[in-house]
């Protein structure tokens, strides 16, 4: 029997070949009619035998392209009068505003170089073989060279490329798989690949690689263009290379990334599980956390000092293939940048690299929007992003109750800032773009809102910031309200934590949460930092129902820097002796006597309820971190010894918080007396940190006991202090064995990366 069907597909099908994949498809089961673009959809007229139809349905869901998401497939039947005799791409009517608004909400992702690509690349007798641009409709370079919507060739930095008469074949075949690939190029058209030694002449094509390697094997350090900027590389099996680039980019211990071919090379340096290699192989290919494999082979041991995990991702470009094939097995790869500032991104400013490498493997190709390599740790089967930037952003996320639209800020360090268009119901995170402390990550963050207003079409009217007078972020807010007559809602910075998670979970706005806000520092209500803090509220208010116990710490922000100031501060304040157990391991006699000052009489000191430096206070018990060089250095190491503790120590923690009466402050003075009995009978140091977790969890749950307004109330786990995996899956454990209902980040990062989705949700729901 012939029946005719008209088919709407929502989600995220336009600019990811969901076109061409329908022709192909229909072509193949023998279906007639066509398949066109709409305001936020794709449209099909299908023709043709039953059965011909609920195969061409299920497929359409089954076998979407890789870079296609499908949030709704709606079928209805239709008169099959005027049927076609086959299938065709119908152009979509331009000049539609409809259309042209649905082109203006999704911003394809840059995507790893895919399957079908490489299997090209390595094929000699294809005419892309080794070709360092190849890509498809399926992968490649996306976000990083559009310059403006609608996302075509013209549009983006591929536009002074012209396509020769191959290529053009290809991006006009329905059938083939470049049609409307907009970066495709080959040897006779699109850019070229070029490596210059400092001081050195230019060499282009194969040549260009094969200097690049050459430099490499001799434990130099090359800047190569990726997709979202350039990088730093060097060998990861070279320690003397390694320490050269420390050096250059003044990174003493940071953990650095390694770069590997694919996942059969990643398992020769760490453990990957399947929720590992999915993340691994997926098109954003990001860097993961993996644990590192005792045996078998080894990256330096100055790639990620004293850390059992390792981060890895795979080769991402053509030319990271061709490195790698030739180089060896494993390379570190960091944006390259002069410290604090942002990650350089042009031809011209490559220039510049001069003292931290030796040479640039660059090209002819603009970025347009720079995006660093994104991060993601795994909780079990879940993910934890710690930097959301290459291949994520800027996806939307669903905002269905948004009323506003918005522009949030973010915070100081790790900055994002996010947009919200009510009439889409969407939300747009941008990229990580850095820590806010210079003149140039400003000017980047600047420009690239103003690209995102531009592409997306927004006109805020309201903005959003933290409450922290001294953000850079807060003050830029400040001075564009008054340049452009709209009004600033300052959110605190906690609430707006929980709030995030709110948003990514389409929890209702009004909704009453219990969050717990757990991070290193946050501007609080009451003027003093907050970091340790239990919310009950709404997007709307909330009530500060309990937080940790505040310390004066001394030298305020400054003491992150050294976790022995935060167990002098909280030793002190638990009326323990810290001289003796703090005191021995600080720098000097004439410091110590200071910081008793300080203490004794409260100088120079902040006031503080930061779970983030309780961390850093029980590190620097154990003595793992006295000084740290990177931000959350010593918190790190703790998780990682207490992970580092026998699987069979028993789940009961050894330790536990005090709480008032009222059930508002809990107090680590007898965790911390604990810890100190347990170093002085010899206790060993890992089973110390998995107590110290243990008993974070355990307070975590009898708090939500107490204050959860009904039993099935949701609980917010965000903030920094979550990116600790043990210490989210103790609580998540803990939590759902009591029957709670739990939500975490999954899409945003716990830390302050994730802070403006917060700042937005709260905004989009603001009354005035
Ligand atoms: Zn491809
Ligand atoms: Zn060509
Ligand atoms: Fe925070």
């Amino acid at each position: 029997m012939m029946v005719a069907e008209h088919i709407e597909i929502t989600g995220i099908v336009q600019g990811v070949g969901f076109r061409p994949f329908v022709y192909r498809m229909a072509t193949n089961l023998g279906l007639c009619g066509r398949v066109w673009n709409n305001a936020s959809n794709v449209s099909i007229d299908v023709f043709g035998p039953a059965q011909g139809l609920q195969t061409f349905a299920e497929r359409l869901q089954t076998e979407a392209p890789p870079l296609a998401r499908i949030d709704q497939i709606r079928r209805s039947n239709i008169s099959a009068r005027e049927h076609a005799d086959s299938f065709s791409i119908a152009e979509s009517p331009t000049n539609s505003p409809a259309v042209t608004a649905a082109q203006r909400t999704h911003v394809p992702p840059d995507a790893t170089t895919c399957a079908d690509c490489l299997q090209e690349f390595w094929d000699p007798k294809n005419r892309r073989f080794k070709h360092p641009f190849i890509t498809c409709t399926n992968c490649g370079p996306r976000f990083s060279i559009i310059q403006d919507l609608p996302y075509d060739r013209p549009n983006t930095t591929m536009s002074m490329f012209a396509m020769c008469d191959a290529c053009e074949r290809e991006y006009t075949d329905p059938a083939n798989r470049r049609y409307h690939a907009q970066p495709i190029s080959c040897y006779d058209c699109g850019p070229t690949l070029s490596y210059r030694r400092f001081g050195g002449p230019r060499l282009r094509g194969q040549s260009a690689v094969e200097l690049a390697v050459v430099s490499l094997e001799l434990g130099q350090t090359v800047a190569v263009k990726g997709i979202g900027g350039f990088q730093l590389v060097c060998r990861a099996d070279d320690h003397l290379a390694v320490a050269q680039l420390r050096d250059a980019k003044q990174r003493p211990d940071k953990p650095f990334a390694v770069m590997v071919a694919d996942v059969e090379a990643a398992r020769q340096f760490a453990f990957v599980g399947p929720a590992e290699e999915e993340e691994l192989r997926s098109s954003a290919a990001p860097i993961v956390l993996l644990r590192a494999q005792q045996s078998g082979k080894q990256v330096a041991s100055n790639v990620a000092p004293n850390n059992p995990l390792l981060g890895i991702m795979l080769a991402n470009t053509p030319v990271h293939h061709l490195i790698l094939s030739g180089a060896c097995d494993a390379l570190v790869v960091t944006s390259a940048n002069h410290a604090g500032t942002p990650m350089v991104f042009t031809n011209a400013a490559a220039v510049e690299l001069e003292p931290l490498a030796n040479g640039v493997l660059e090209n002819d190709r603009d970025i347009h929007v720079p995006c660093d390599d994104s991060v993601v740790r795994l909780v079990g089967d879940e993910r934890l992003p710690i930097r959301r930037a290459r291949g994520y952003a800027p996806v939307p996320l669903a905002m269905p109750a948004a009323r506003r639209s918005v522009l949030a800020v973010g915070a100081e360090l790790k900055n994002t800032f996010a947009l919200v268009r009510p009439e889409v119901h969407l939300a747009w995170v941008s990229q990580h773009i850095g820590d806010m402390g210079n003149l140039e990550t400003l000017e980047a963050f600047d420009s690239l809102v103003g690209h995102f207003e531009n592409m997306y079409e927004v006109e805020p009217d309201i903005l959003t910031a933290d409450m922290h007078p001294g953000y850079l972020s807060t003050r830029w807010a400040e001075r564009e309200s008054t340049k452009r007559g709209i009004p600033l809602l300052k959110v605190q910075h906690h609430h707006a934590h929980v709030a995030a998670v709110m948003a990514e979970h389409q929890i209702d706005p009004q909704q009453e949460v219990l969050g717990f806000a757990f991070d290193g520092t946050g501007y609080g209500q009451d003027g003093s930092i907050w970091g340790g803090e239990i919310l009950r509220g709404n997007t709307q208010s909330f009530e500060r129902v309990a937080s940790l116990r505040p310390v004066d710490l001394p030298g305020g922000d400054s003491a992150a820097r050294s976790p022995f100031r935060c167990a002098a501060a909280h030793l002190h304040a638990a009326g323990l002796d810290w001289e003796s157990s703090v005191g021995s391991r600080t720098a000097s006699q004439n410091e110590l006597q200071i910081l008793a000052k300080q203490l004794e009489r409260s100088l120079g000191c902040i006031t503080s309820s930061s779970m983030g430096r309780l961390f850093d206070a029980v590190a620097s018990l154990l003595d793992l971190h006295q000084v740290i060089s990177f931000e959350a250095q010593a918190a790190i190491s703790l998780e990682m010894l207490a992970l580092s503790a026998d699987d069979s120590a028993d789940d009961v923690s050894p330790y536990t918080f005090e709480l008032d009466s009222q059930g508002c402050v809990f107090d680590p003075a007898p965790v911390l007396g604990a810890i100190l009995n347990d170093l002085a009978v010899g206790r060993a140091p890992s089973l110390i940190a998995a107590g110290f977790h243990q008993a974070v969890a355990d307070v975590i749950a009898r708090l939500a006991d107490r204050h959860l307004s009904r039993p099935e109330q949701p609980v917010i786990l965000s903030g920094g202090v979550f990116q600790n995996a043990l210490l989210t899956s103790l609580c998540l454990k803990k939590l759902r064995s009591e029957g709670r209902t739990v939500f975490t980040h999954s899409l945003v990062p716990a830390n302050d990366g994730g802070l403006a989705l917060g700042q937005a949700y709260i905004a989009a729901h603001h009354p005035q």
